[in-house]
């Protein structure tokens, strides 16, 4: 199936004319339409023009740009000029917004050759670790589909792990990328802040929010990189920071690479395999040349609290757009503007976005500031003083992704709090703005019942030490077999 091949894999065979782009889009579109109903990733297709941009690649010969006639799916919120984007909201859904210009982020994957085939499933406005509070309902996982694939970037996740496509494009504001790829054995990578541009990427917290690509391979996540990082002037937070050469660095030597183990993340009665594929890893890395060191980072367990106070804030007023006036859903004879403001978010809001509307209205008000936001925000400062005096004594740091494997569709239901806690090994990285992978590192034992299902592993870095951390998990990836295990569908 010509669906499960990597990029440069692709790429080869498009160059030597073996296969031709239209074919490779074929093979997404058979892929997508035979097993796409019991998953549950893939909300809009974009076949015919898929197709059709498929054909002129093939009719001007693929260019030298390893992503020229390549397809892609991106998650719900990147938007494409006159292709519904819904944030898999119903305030958008409703009315079936499309929006009136590129992302920078599809546009410089569109200059480059890719195609984008369709719109992957993604929590609400991705506030979620689940996809579960999509309007869509659930992405299912391919490794056992009574389980959820992660969130919020849960379809692309799902899509790459499934063959649906060649890569995705995901967000990470507290995870969503690393998550669902350490749950569905494909690799991600959370950016700096300010390395990828957010320009045409719906908003959830916009100082937290970062663009990235979920892949099969990190070869391939470091060709991505390379085509969509950088200074954006439609995005004033992209920082002006030149853009290393990825791929050329994926293979020197690991001797002497410094490699962190914080003592934070190995925490009480935490799951046993999880350890144990982090334990091992570091023993990977050892053997790869490596020197391993015992650290420290202090303020660790305070990041998913400052977590959900800063990140609510932010959505309460980023969701402040939404109210029907100019675009999205709309209601039927208001009796006055208050009365339509109220019903159309009423009625187009799911419960998990109004209740961090709520609790950002709290924490930013008058009276609680202090307390809260503020409060946070020096927190905040302190996990980011951790990371920078730990990445003085080490090149990048191991952990896991998640405390458990993927857990059962429905397993948080009615309890928002138990869902936060998923975050818990992923927000340090956000307060600090660094960039993090997250790839295959084990799978669990099976059991009764339970298949075994996937672990993953995660490489920090210190800011815009992307091309470090990719060049530690190229290595890891080489030497261990996990990435190769497929789910079968
Ligand atoms: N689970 C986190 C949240 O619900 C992460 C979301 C994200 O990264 N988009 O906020």
């Amino acid at each position: 199936m010509l669906s499960s091949l990597s990029i440069t894999e692709a790429h080869e065979q498009l160059k030597k004319k073996q296969i031709s782009s239209r074919e490779l889009v074929q093979s997404c579109i058979d892929r997508i339409e035979s097993i796409d109903k019991s998953l549950n990733a893939v909300i809009f297709r974009n076949f015919e023009r898929a197709l059709a941009e498929a054909k002129k690649i093939d009719d001007q010969g693929v260019s030298d740009h390893p992503l020229s006639g390549i397809p892609y799916l991106a998650k719900d919120i990147f938007c494409e000029a006159g292709i519904p984007t819904s944030a898999c909201s119903n305030i958008l859904r409703t009315k079936d917004y499309k929006p009136p210009f590129d992302s920078t982020t599809t546009a410089r994957l569109k200059a480059a050759g890719a195609m984008s085939i369709g719109k992957t499933n993604t929590d609400e406005f991705t506030m979620g670790a689940s996809t579960e509070t999509s309007c869509y309902g659930p992405t299912r996982n391919p490794w056992d589909i009574t389980r959820v694939a992660g969130g919020s970037s849960g379809g692309s996740a799902a899509g790459v792990a499934a063959d649906e496509c060649l890569f995705a494009l995901g967000t990470d504001t507290g995870g969503s990328i690393r998550q669902p790829a350490g749950f569905c054995n494909v690799t991600g990578l959370r950016t700096t802040y300010g390395r990828t541009s957010r320009y045409g990427v719906m908003s959830m917290a916009s100082s937290l929010d970062t663009i990235g690509p979920i892949a099969k391979n990190i070869e391939d996540l470091a060709i991505i990189l390379q085509t969509i990082a950088g200074k954006d002037p439609l995005d004033g937070t992209t920082g002006d920071i030149p853009v290393p050469d990825y791929r050329a660095s994926l293979k020197k030597d690991m001797k002497g690479m410094r490699v962190g183990i914080p003592k934070e993340y190995f925490i009480e009665g935490m799951n046993a395999e999880v350890e144990e594929a982090v334990r091992s890893a570091a023993k990977v890395f050892q053997n790869l040349g490596a020197t391993l060191h015992d650290i420290s980072l202090p303020h660790t367990k305070y990041a998913t609290p400052c977590y959900y106070v800063l990140c609510p804030s932010e959505v309460s007023s980023n969701m402040a757009r939404y109210d029907g006036i100019r675009f999205g859903h709309q209601i039927e004879n208001p009796k006055d503007l208050l009365d339509h403001y109220i019903r159309v978010r009423s009625e187009g809001f799911g419960s998990e976005v109004k209740r961090r509307i709520m609790i950002g209205t709290y924490a930013l008000s008058a009276g609680y500031y202090d307390a809260y936001y503020r409060q946070a925000q020096r927190v905040r400062t302190l996990i980011l003083q951790d990371c920078t005096e730990a990445f003085q004594k080490v090149d990048v740091i191991i952990a896991p992704v998640s405390p458990t494997p993927a857990f059962k569709v429905g397993a948080h239901e009615g309890d928002p709090v138990a869902m936060y806690l998923e975050d818990i090994f992923l927000d340090p990285q956000v307060m600090a703005g660094i960039p993090a992978l997250s790839l295959p590192g084990g799978f669990s034992r099976p059991q009764a019942g339970v298949p075994a299902l996937p672990i993953g592993l995660q490489i920090m870095g210190a800011q815009w030490g992307e091309e470090i951390v990719l060049h530690a998990g190229y290595a890891y990836e080489q030497a261990t077999e996990w990435h190769k295990k497929k789910p079968r569908l």
